[in-house]
């Protein structure tokens, strides 16, 4: 609750950490909001449930959040090296066993995060845009 103060919608950040569509910001990007129940981690709708915009591109559009969740990744191990190697002291091993097993138990939502930091690369924010019932 104490982040949702800090984003304000309209901002990058929201629709990405919130998952929203990224042209309405009300819409889920993903058809359920848990991402640990695994058979639908990555199923998204064919378009937004709350401004109708498409989120199918062209077929192989998200193998490219590949290139977007890496960075995370990256950001997530270079944290806890520093937790745990320097502030903690513990083992390079241990600490690269833990490293791994943190980064195991977040892979879902760090694949969610890359796709809708993909597609808010691609579509940008439009508080007034509305495509259902044009159609
Ligand atoms: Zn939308």
């Amino acid at each position: 609750m104490r982040i949702s103060r800090k984003i304000k919608k309209g901002t990058l950040l929201y629709s990405i950490v919130y998952l929203k569509c990224p042209k309405c910001q009300n819409g889920n990007l993903f058809t359920h909001k848990n991402p640990y129940n695994f058979k639908y981690t990555l199923n998204m709708p064919d378009k937004c449930t709350s401004c109708g915009i498409s989120y199918k591109f062209e077929p192989g559009f998200y193998s490219a959040a590949l290139w977007t969740s890496y960075p995370i990744v990256i950001l997530i191990t270079a944290f806890l090296c520093v937790l745990f190697m320097v502030w903690l002291n513990i083992s390079i091993s241990i600490s690269l066993v833990l490293i791994g097993i943190i980064l195991l138990v977040l892979q879902p939502l760090i694949m969610r995060w890359g796709r809708a930091i993909l597609i808010n690369n691609f579509i940008s924010y439009d508080a007034t845009f509305k495509l259902n019932g044009k159609l």
